[in-house]
């Protein structure tokens, strides 16, 4: 194994493995940490639901993760976060980087959430999504990690017992030689976490080679486009063309959505004006008791025959405030993942074997309670999204683990097509 990814959500694990088959490295993703041997590959990635859990259970997890993978041999450790760099105060991304920083013996990492093909840019230190910063996204109104700050040096101080510093993207535009002496002159300032800049895969690919030999980089997926030509480089890899082969599969198919993030609003309202079946989940009649579950399940169910059904939770930043207030925000987002993990067992019980999943929260929540243990990696639907395939119930199953924040107005339909569903 070159490359131990550890990925702080499911969506997230699929987008960087997704990355990295891409540009030839045979990749497998892991749910968890698996309790035997690490499959044989040149890169596997850990998926964990670390994201919003408390920060210490999200450092536990994350270091059994980083022994599992340096025990298989990982020559390199990869923290992958989201591209608009989710957090709070308290954490995850910087307790998490401290404790495999101290693990590893490292003084200096990168911390870089940039994925300029889905439109996030880091520039002076500033994550830009698309054209607005991202404290001007939606992202401002997210329901667990609202992002009110879009100054990444700013966010991360709070969260990290180390200093946090900048590489800029003057110094990355020049290349890997400039951005190491600039790496190095931060080292001797005291400096250990360097948000970089980043506003081109030019800069990415600069960054993994000036990076490649780093005991750990933290960033979102994109980084992680330039380590198999930089491994390459040094010879570490063979890059091998066809990594990204699925065995078809027939059999109903069904999009669960537990996000709210602006972009699968746009997906789930371009569904319904396709006139295609779509199942809305009140959050507050979940708390009530168990008939609205039932009720979903039964109708979803039923609608299967006449082609693929939506099954949703999405809703605005009003309704969700509502809601959150009423239930807590915790309670409400663990009410409707967990109907959304028991939407997706009802499902493949009755048939599905291709399942679209929106949210990042909400693919942890189903794929956990799918007992998936490993996911191959397929070729992708939109920048950070690939089809992948997994066993369940020993029967293979197509799962499509959308960051909620990810895909064109007309996602849903054109993964179900690329998988084969006639619409
Ligand atoms: P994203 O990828 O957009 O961040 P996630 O699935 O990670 O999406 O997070 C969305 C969270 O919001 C989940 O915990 C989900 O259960 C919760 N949620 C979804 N719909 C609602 C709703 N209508 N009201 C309150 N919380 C919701």
């Amino acid at each position: 194994m070159i490359l131990g990814v550890i990925a702080d959500d499911f969506t997230g694990a699929t987008d960087v493995a997704g990355m990295l088959v891409g540009a030839g490295m045979r990749t497998v993703q892991v749910i968890g940490v698996p309790e035997g041997p690490m499959p044989e590959a040149d890169a596997v990635v850990v998926a964990l639901k670390t994201r919003t859990c408390p920060p210490a259970e999200a450092v536990a997890q994350s270091l059994a993760a980083l022994h599992a993978l340096r025990a298989a041999g990982a020559r390199q450790i990869y923290f992958k976060y989201c591209s608009t760099f989710d957090s709070t105060p308290q954490g995850n991304i910087g307790p998490v980087a401290d404790a495999l920083m101290d693990a590893l013996g490292t003084d200096l990492a990168i911390a870089c959430p940039a994925f300029p093909d889905n439109g996030r840019t880091v520039f002076r230190g500033h994550l830009f999504v698309g054209d607005v910063l991202l404290s001007d996204s939606g992202m401002r109104q997210h329901p667990l990690t609202p992002m009110t700050d879009a100054n990444l040096v700013r966010v991360l101080q709070p969260q990290t017992r180390r200093r946090v510093g900048l590489l800029a993207q003057p110094v990355v535009a020049r290349g890997a030689q400039p951005v190491r002496a600039k790496l190095q002159a931060l080292r001797t300032e005291g400096v250990g976490l360097v948000v970089a800049d980043a506003v081109a895969n030019e800069d990415l690919l600069t960054l993994a080679e000036a990076c490649a030999d780093h005991p750990l980089i933290t960033a979102g997926s994109g980084v992680a486009l330039g380590l198999p030509p930089a491994y390459a480089r040094r010879g570490w890899l063979q890059p091998d063309a066809g990594s990204a082969q699925l065995t078809p599969v027939q059999g109903p198919a069904a999009v669960l959505a537990g996000s709210c993030s602006e972009a699968t609003q746009a997906q789930v309202a371009c569904w319904k004006a396709g006139g295609r079946t779509a199942l809305q989940i009140d959050p507050l009649a979940l708390a009530q008791n168990d008939r609205h579950a039932q009720d979903l399940q039964a109708k979803a169910l039923e609608a299967l025959a006449r082609g693929p059904v939506l099954v949703y939770a999405t809703a605005d930043a009003a309704q969700v405030k509502a809601v959150q207030g009423k239930l807590g925000t915790a309670e409400a987002g663990e009410r409707v993942e967990r109907c959304l993990a028991e939407l997706a067992r009802a499902l493949l019980g009755a048939g599905v074997r291709r399942l679209v999943v929106a949210g990042g929260e909400s693919s942890g929540a189903v794929t956990q309670a799918l007992g998936l243990q490993q996911l191959r990696i397929g070729a992708p639907i939109c920048p950070g999204v690939p089809w992948t395939q997994g066993l369940w119930e020993g029967q293979p199953l197509w799962l499509a683990l959308k960051s909620g924040n990810f895909g064109g107005p007309d996602f849903f339909a054109e993964a179900l097509q690329q998988a084969g569903v006639a619409l």
